[in-house]
């Protein structure tokens, strides 16, 4: 019976070490820009700060949803600058099912109002974007923002925004909510009255609807497909010319030489999911790769 109990209890253990994996981050919410200087505050209109305001409704959207039952975490809770790979990462490697990067509006002559939600315009990760951008932008709405729609963007290597072109290269559906113009009258008089928790709890309720949804539970149970796509696309179709693909090769060995042999290996691992990583990574920027091994040497990722 000794040991029999003591099976049972490495069986709890064991299960309980599943459990925990399983309830892995559902969602990774990204607060828009941080770091020092005009570079690190995104959108500026005295007295708003965008990456204040971004960073603001994060942490209440972030505990709102842990209250509720949807597993979240958030890519920086301090005023720190982060590339769009790094976030991208972050995500990934908390097994989150979806990146959520959180920003305001801004135009320069301060005349447009309104809500939008940006996403991929590949295949599910267009049709998870587009459902759960719906349901927030809903929410947001019945503040009285203007309904302006989701919306998805080319480039010329795939999704033209970088946090959505890196998160759907990692296989993570990512969508960018630009909450209001922080510098039009109409949307800071909503935004003043109802206050940013209110916006985070419109986000939290647009969410939980969505993962309460088929397309949201099948995010979750990974039965809905969110292969990588953008860069890995791209490279697929680079390869499919012989000599495009032979200049994709070479680029590669010459990036690695900028890389120790342990960091080369560590950064390889983050694209291993497209299936062709040395290709990827051959088009994402060295200083964004230096900028991942630098937080990684740090033990941030
Ligand atoms: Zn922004």
């Amino acid at each position: 019976m000794k040991y029999l109990g003591r099976f049972f209890t490495l069986l709890v253990v064991f299960i309980m070490g599943m459990a925990v994996s399983v309830s892995a981050a559902v969602v990774m919410i990204d607060p828009g820009h941080g770091g020092e200087g005009t570079e690190g505050c995104g959108a500026i209109y005295p007295p708003y700060f965008e990456k204040n305001l971004t960073l603001d409704v994060a942490n209440q959207l972030c505990a709102e949803l842990n209250a509720s039952g949807v597993s979240a975490e958030m890519t920086r809770t301090t005023d720190k600058a982060l590339s769009l790979p790094e976030r991208a990462a972050i995500a990934k490697n908390s097994g989150a099912k979806m990146l959520i990067s959180i920003h305001f509006n801004a135009s320069a002559p301060h005349d447009k109002t309104g809500s939008a939600v940006w996403t991929s315009m590949f295949g599910n990760h267009y049709k998870a974007g587009a459902e759960c951008g719906g349901q927030i932008l809903s929410q947001l709405t019945a503040l009285g923002f203007v309904n302006k729609g989701i919306w998805t963007k080319a480039g010329s290597q795939g999704d033209y925004y970088g946090v959505i072109r890196y998160g759907t290269s990692l296989g993570i559906p990512t969508i960018i909510i630009e909450h209001c113009y922080m510098d039009n009258a109409v949307d800071r008089a909503i935004l003043e009255r109802v206050g940013t928790g209110a916006l985070a709890h419109a986000d939290a309720a647009g969410i939980i609807s969505f993962f309460s949804g088929a397309t949201g539970q099948a995010l979750v149970n990974g039965t809905l497909d969110t292969s990588a796509a953008n860069y890995a696309s791209a490279s697929v179709a680079a390869g499919a010319g012989s000599s495009a693909g032979s200049s994709a090769g070479s680029a590669a060995s010459s990036l690695k030489s900028n890389f120790t042999d342990a960091e080369w290996q560590w950064l390889l691992s983050q694209w291993a999911y497209t299936g062709n990583a040395e290709a990827v990574m051959s088009q994402v920027p060295l200083s964004d790769l230096k900028a991942l091994i630098e937080e990684h040497n740090k033990g941030n990722i």
